[in-house]
């Protein structure tokens, strides 16, 4: 397995190490210590378990992005030989630090920065951040071939896509079928959801999540932005990419090739499966996850997505093919809705409601430079919250 990087451990970075992705990131590591080298944990305002992970890893360096934070980060590492830093700059630098593996787990597109750095340094990037690629799509993945980096997808969907996708012979392949849980509103009413409260939107049936995924996975804008981060990182057009529900998330996405034959990858719901796939990649390396057991299963449902209870699917489809400036626009105001959903400000349904106001409110251009992605990105935050106020 590992035995031959034994004396030659592999250097990591962890973007977003306090997270969910981010520990369970820290787990695998844990399991195989002599494997890895920690170069950089970075977190946003966490200092506490950015702290714990820093000394537990012996991790180089310690990021936090929130400069108010740094006074407590350094007293908290005092004593041990672990360098502090803060701030946005901090963050970029420690993305650019020489580690073989950089895992881009900050949520949202604050990630956006940090993660292009990842990649500008040319090494292996692997990729959780959906919103890095919804928001700056074909710009980001123009970095990743001027810079020959190698982008591996950690989102469970696009990983298992990766995994039985032929890139050799991309005209073989039909389309692709991204597999969705249908979140915990899956079987409610419109009614039921209009009245649904942040704790309810987080309590997913089969993952463990961060908590802006786990509202996004509700509302099912999670799998709208999976259809335009597959639409980047694959080589299909966005007519062959279709979503499906799969209550069990046992198949985690499939690839359907010309001939009728469809290639599907199977395992238990748990994060670290293609986070591991990511970290030995392109070896395998064991993990604690639970094997899966298909007798343990009486059945595996499957059913087309109702467009009615969630539109987020639909913005999110109308989002790519508008193409240019749209997914910016759609991801940032999402961003904002969740965010003012889970501190009680909004209705559930007034998340997908506000990301669909704001987008007949700005109209879309195309998408020329990252610089334009911030500026469009902020803009879209402005109009969001004017919306929500309204609410
Ligand atoms: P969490 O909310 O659990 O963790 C987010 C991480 O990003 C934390 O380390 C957090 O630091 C850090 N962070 C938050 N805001 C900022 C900021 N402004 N600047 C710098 N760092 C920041 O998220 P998840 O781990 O659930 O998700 C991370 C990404 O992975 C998301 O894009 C999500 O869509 C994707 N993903 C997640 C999956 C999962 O199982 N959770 C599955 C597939 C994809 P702090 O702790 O200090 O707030």
């Amino acid at each position: 397995m590992l035995n031959d990087t034994l004396h030659n451990p592999k250097t990591v970075t962890i973007l977003g190490s306090t997270g969910s992705v981010g520990c369970n990131t820290l787990d695998l590591i844990g399991n195989n210590p002599e494997a890895y080298k920690v170069i950089a944990l970075t977190a946003n305002r966490n200092v506490t378990k950015l702290a714990e992970q820093a000394i537990r890893f012996n991790a180089e360096w310690a990021v936090i992005a929130d400069e108010t934070c740094y006074g407590d980060l350094k007293a908290a590492l005092s004593g041990k030989n672990i360098k502090v830093a803060a701030g946005q700059q901090a963050l970029d630098e420690a993305a650019q630090l020489p580690a073989e593996w950089v895992m881009a787990s900050i949520v949202g597109a604050a990630g956006l920065r940090p993660t292009l750095s990842a990649i500008r340094r040319g090494g292996i990037v692997a990729l959780a951040n959906k919103e890095c690629l919804v928001c700056a799509g074909d710009l980001m993945m123009q970095e990743v071939l001027d810079h020959k980096a190698t982008l591996l997808p950690v989102d469970s969907e696009h990983n298992a896509i990766f995994q039985v996708f032929d890139f050799d012979k991309p005209d073989s392949v039909e389309s692709i079928t991204l597999t969705a849980s249908g979140g915990p509103f899956i079987n409610s009413s419109l009614e039921e959801m209009k009245k649904a409260t942040p704790q309810q939107a987080v309590a997913h049936p089969n993952w463990d999540m961060g908590a802006k995924i786990s509202v996004d996975s509700a509302t099912m804008m999670n799998k709208g932005l999976e259809f335009i981060e597959a639409y980047h990182l694959f080589p299909v057009k966005q007519d062959q990419i279709d979503i499906i529900i799969h209550p069990q998330s046992v198949i985690h996405s499939m690839v359907t090739y010309r001939d009728g034959s469809v290639l599907a990858q199977l395992g238990s719901p748990d994060m670290r499966i293609p986070i591991s796939y990511s970290l030995g990649w392109p070896k395998r390396v064991e993990t604690p996850a639970k094997k899966l057991d298909l007798t343990e299963f009486k059945r595996l449902d499957f059913m087309k997505p109702d467009m009615e209870k969630f539109p987020a699917l639909r913005l999110a489809r109308e989002a790519l093919h508008l193409g240019g400036t749209a997914p910016t626009i759609l991801n940032a105001a999402n961003e904002v809705a969740v965010f003012a959903f889970l501190e009680g400000r909004i209705g559930f349904l007034d998340i997908v409601a506000t990301v669909e106001e704001t987008l007949t409110q700005i109209e879309t251009s195309p998408l020329t430079c990252l610089r334009m992605v911030h500026a469009i990105d902020d803009e879209a935050r402005v109009v969001a919250q004017n919306v929500i106020d309204r609410f």
